[in-house]
């Protein structure tokens, strides 16, 4: 069976590293294990959501873990302080050591997503995304950045996280981008090692919850960050040796670092999901790798493996998984397992091995010597969330990150000018900061959950007010007082997993305003810094051509404010930080993947550069593949005109049945919202006057996600003078770039 995503352990080099674990554990855990009934046994292997869980449920069925989603915290409040975090954990873990019924007492872990920092956290310090790490190739920042996480995970009573993030994403058009560190296996490898020494302490640390430190976990095995087409959860059907030498290589730092789990991907490899695949998770992760830890299953992933339902999966467990995330599922997935236990269809050493890996990392943890959350070092210490020492650890983050590409002699800015601040996301601590942060999304948040952050805005202002010099906020672009400079902040808006998936690299049209305002400024002679808030490299010609000056902040978080002590000098205009990012992967030419790079993996200007003639960009017009414009090109249509969207080839006629019949009309632009194809007519008609049509949101294949992969490629827009006549202009067989129609005379 293979290519079929089996995998062969042999090509896999073998390691061999110490188990940390004191060796009076493995006496303890022989113990334990035989004085556990096989319900008690299974209950271990359960991981279960808050959403849908009690303490009194952890008690009976003597639960092995309990997670917070990222989309919520304890109790489903997503805004709930963080004393009542450490509340809900002692009561979980009261719950979990009762014995008064006889129960197993295991103490239970808490896992949680603090992916940024414990950025569940209302207060805690927001680190940058792991992309913008990647700009800074500083791994001894990275461990510091991890220690203080710990910490501030710590202060709650939580004693697990879900990070970090080893995906090396090769395709940024897949939405979880930004929570990788790099394109490049190497550089996200070189980073792995420090943030787990920062969360766990040394590799061959015992004891962990005497310290400061909390469980890690290396996720999403397997090349999470390799799917085809960027698409979350998706498939990849590269080769075992990229398998290897792309995605498989941070996990080795990360293991001889001793990193305690690993979360296994939603995504597949050769058309079999990760979840389900024994060669990979056993034959390779846990013997070529020798990872000693558990493995951990993602959200109901085991869903997905062929065969498996939400409710029951076998085949996950006989796969090598060790616990199970089952956030709502976890009544019916316990019952399963301990049905087929019990009839031996799931053999005793199974259930075994993943009982005492999940006892060994406790154990490794300290955790049935700990007591209470509340009772453990560093608890309660609130004054460690968003600490000032830790803060000044993510404003020296966010400086590292900055990677300039373009200055027109305009940076830094001397702090006695007088300066705009322009573009929505100026003063907006939830955008700066992305998904992954209070809420899943990252969305419907108010700087006022942010308290202790500083934004963009704040940065810039004071740091210019301190210099004697001026600024103004102002989200469109216009003034009262006429500046020396203006900074235009654009880019992306907060997204999580799938939901920021993108059929290309072009920034979603709606977010593009702020090119206008950059022209307008440069049209009043007012020279214009770009600053760009993104969790990836996008196209975005338009905007290096209009801007003096370029810079790229990633997704820099609660000290977003840092961006300024690079950006703004002394009141002479001399630098008080200069650039050291540079780019974790290479900056798109054109919306297309494919098209080659405008710069380099690598490539970061800094103040001792030198300015050269800035030579425009080639533009490509149409700002987005869910957004297209068929624009007139001579202003007005003589007479009735339809408009066919259509595809090449078979696959395309038939799964792109048309568009709804409408009737559009207006003299300079027609939008019609959230237009999406749909069964039915094929055309609609054009009104005269009508110089362009702008389809919002356009959506031509009412898309599916195992259809995404060949949108590119489908969809051609044809414009006809009337109905089945013959075609007038047809453009566009990649739903990128924009589609011009010379009018015909
Ligand atoms: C994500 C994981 C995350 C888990 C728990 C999943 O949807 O893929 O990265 O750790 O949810 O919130």
């Amino acid at each position: 069976e293979s290519g079929a995503g089996i995998a062969n352990p042999e090509i896999w080099p073998a390691y061999e590293y110490p188990v940390p674990n004191q060796p009076e554990d493995e006496a303890h855990i022989a113990r334990l294990l035989s004085s556990m009934t096989l319900p008690e046994k299974i209950g271990q292997l359960i991981q279960a959501d808050l959403c849908c869980v009690s303490p009194e449920d952890v008690r009976e069925f003597n639960l092995g873990s309990i997670l917070v989603g990222g989309n919520s915290g304890p109790y489903g409040d997503d805004f709930a302080p963080a004393p009542a975090w450490l509340s809900a954990a002692d009561d979980f873990y009261h719950a979990s050591v009762d014995t008064s019924d006889g129960g197993a007492g295991v103490p239970i872990i808490w896992g949680t997503d603090a992916v940024h920092g414990h950025s569940n956290i209302i207060g805690a310090t927001i680190f940058p995304h792991n992309i913008g790490l990647g700009a800074m190739r500083d791994p001894e920042l990275i461990e510091r950045i991890g220690a203080a996480t710990a910490a501030e995970i710590r202060v709650t009573g939580q004693e697990w996280t879900f990070a970090p993030t080893v995906a090396v994403p090769q395709d940024f058009r897949w939405g979880r981008s930004y929570e990788g560190y790099s394109s490049d296996p190497e550089l996200v490898a070189s980073y792995v090692g420090a943030m787990v020494r920062g969360l766990q302490g040394p590799a061959d640390g015992d004891n962990l919850l005497a310290g400061p430190y909390v469980l890690a976990s290396t996720k999403h095995f397997l090349a999470d960050g390799g799917t085809d087409n960027g698409v979350d959860q998706g498939d990849s059907s590269i080769s075992e040796e990229e398998l290897r030498d792309i995605h498989g290589l941070p996990y080795r730092p990360a293991i001889a670092e001793g990193v305690s789990t690993v979360m296994v991907s939603f995504s597949g490899w050769q058309g079999r999901k990760m979840t389900g695949n024994q060669s990979l998770i056993t034959g390779v992760l846990k013997e070529r790798m020798d990872f000693g830890g558990f493995v951990v299953s993602d959200w109901n992933a085991h869903g997905q493996v062929a065969g498996c339902t939400n409710e029951s999966c076998p085949q996950a467990l006989m796969a090598g998984i060790d616990m199970y995330m089952a956030p709502d599922t976890w009544r019916d997935v316990y019952a399963d397992l301990l049905a087929r236990a019990e009839t031996g269809e799931i053999p005793m050493s199974r259930i075994d091995d993943a009982v005492a890996r999940i006892l060994r990392v406790k154990m490794r943890l300290g955790l049935f010597e700990a007591g209470a959350p509340s009772t453990r070092p560093l608890s309660g210490q609130y004054d460690l969330l968003g600490s000032a020492e830790h803060r000044e650890i993510a404003r020296e983050a966010v400086r590292s990150s900055l990677v300039l590409l373009k200055n027109q002699d305009i940076l830094p800015l001397a702090s006695g000018s007088r300066v705009l601040v322009a573009g929505e996301g100026t003063d907006d601590i939830a955008r700066q900061s992305g998904g992954w942060t209070i809420t899943w999304q990252g969305t419907g948040l108010e700087n006022s959950q942010f308290p202790g952050a500083t934004s963009i805005w704040d940065g810039i202002s004071s740091a210019v007010e301190a210099g004697g010099g001026s600024a103004q906020l102002s989200p469109d672009g216009s003034f009262t007082a006429r500046p020396d400079v203006a900074v235009v902040v654009f880019g992306e808006e907060p997204y999580a997993e799938f939901q920021g998936d993108r059929e290309t690299l072009a920034l979603d049209n709606a977010l593009t305003g702020p090119y206008a305002t950059m022209q307008r400024l440069r049209e009043q002679g007012i020279p214009v810094v770009a600053l760009m808030i993104t969790g990836r490299p996008l196209y975005v010609n338009p905007a290096l051509n209009l801007a003096d000056a370029f810079v790229v902040a990633w997704l820099p978080g609660s000290e977003g404010g840092g961006i300024a002590d690079v950006l703004v000098g002394d009141s002479s205009g001399a630098a008080r930080h200069d650039f050291t990012g540079t780019l974790p992967t290479a900056w798109p030419l054109t919306p297309d993947m494919d098209d080659g790079a405008l710069y380099d993996f690598g490539f970061g200007l800094n103040y001792g550069s030198t300015a050269n003639a800035w030579a425009d960009l080639p533009e490509i017009e149409v700002e987005s593949a869910g957004d297209t414009r068929v624009w007139f090109a001579n202003g007005t249509v003589p007479s009735s005109w339809s408009l066919l969207v259509n595809g090449t080839g078979d696959e395309a006629q038939t799964r792109i049945t048309g568009v709804p019949a409408q009737a559009l009309s207006g003299r300079v632009r027609v939008t019609a919202e959230n237009f999406v194809v749909q069964e039915g007519a094929r055309r609609f008609a054009v009104a005269e006057g009508t110089s362009s049509i702008h389809l919002r949101n356009f959506n031509p294949l009412n898309l599916d996600r195992e259809t995404n992969a060949d949108i590119m490629l489908l969809t051609t827009l044809r414009v006809f003078d009337a109905p089945d006549s013959a075609m007038l202009g047809s453009a566009g067989d990649t739903s990128s770039g924009m589609i011009n129609f010379p009018m015909p005379q």
